[in-house]
């Protein structure tokens, strides 16, 4: 074993995903307290229950919201019962591209209205399952030659939200992205159309991977369109999948009392290309 395979397994062990929260811990980016607006986001009937998260279905939010970051996996295996062709749906695409039906007309607005704008967007990456994540995770280790320098740039299996089936990518040139007047118009407009960009310059130490100016998660028009109102995109204190920490939290809570201290488990958020 060369003393570089060597270091990078003791990185491997010793920056479990705990590890790592504990490590952000420390150095001050715990978000701050969840304010008013993601309790209000939630709406009760008259027994207290939950019948609206941000205007989704108590169900969808459920599916929608999981997390999926570098240190919190999703369900061994989940995949989204709904998966549809984006092409089949009139959706340009890079070659068989699918995702779930629930976000295929906001994603083919957005699309379009960028295309009124004058950029050209598509689904350079939609669904990815999680044992092609293994082969994309895979590709990364032989492109950098150890897994925590590849763990920046591409999630490790299972930690993908493109395993949710409702993240995108809205290129494929991503070196040629960055900086483009594309992007600029996909950090100002996504959220009309229900996405959240997680992957900012901002939100790198929080996050753990590099900026993906083209990677959109979709959470709903009414989530998303709070999330810019915060300004989420400039902010360090505070990443997209905090803000969904709070609403799932918030969702999961009684209509009373003292929730709210929620059961963070999460410290960076995220995955990748
Ligand atoms: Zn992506």
């Amino acid at each position: 074993m060369t003393r570089r395979r060597l270091l990078a397994l003791i990185l491997a062990v010793a920056m479990t995903p705990a590890r790592a929260a504990g490590i952000a811990r420390a150095v001050g980016l715990d978000p701050p307290t969840p304010p008013d607006w993601i309790r209000a986001g939630l709406e009760r009937d008259d027994a207290g229950t939950v019948v609206r998260v941000f205007e989704l279905d108590p169900d969808l939010a459920r599916e929608v919201l999981l997390p999926a970051t570098k240190a919190d996996a999703l369900p061994d295996g989940y995949a989204p019962g709904d998966l549809v062709s984006a092409a089949a749906r009139g959706i340009p695409s890079s070659g068989a591209q699918r995702l779930r039906a629930v976000v295929v007309d906001d994603t083919r607005a957005l699309i379009q209205d960028a295309a009124a704008a004058g950029h050209e967007l598509h689904v350079g990456s939609g669904f990815r399952s999680q044992a092609y994540q293994v082969e994309v995770f895979a590709a990364q280790v032989a492109r950098w030659g150890d897994e925590e320098m590849a763990n920046r740039y591409s999630a490790r299996p299972g930690h993908s939200q493109h395993q949710l089936g409702t993240t995108i990518d809205f290129t494929d040139a991503f070196r040629g992205f960055r900086g483009s007047s594309a992007a600029d118009w996909l950090r100002d407009n996504a959220h009309r159309f229900g996405f959240v960009l997680p992957y900012t310059v901002a939100a790198t130490a929080r996050t753990g991977y590099v900026d993906e100016p083209w990677h959109g998660r979709w959470v709903g028009q009414a989530l998303a369109g709070r999330l810019q109102a915060v300004g989420y995109q400039d902010r360090g204190d505070l990443d997209a999948d905090d803000v969904l920490d709070w609403v799932r939290d918030a969702a999961g809570a009684p209509a009373s009392g003292s929730a709210g201290s929620g059961s963070r488990s999460r410290l960076s958020g995220g995955s990748t290309a």
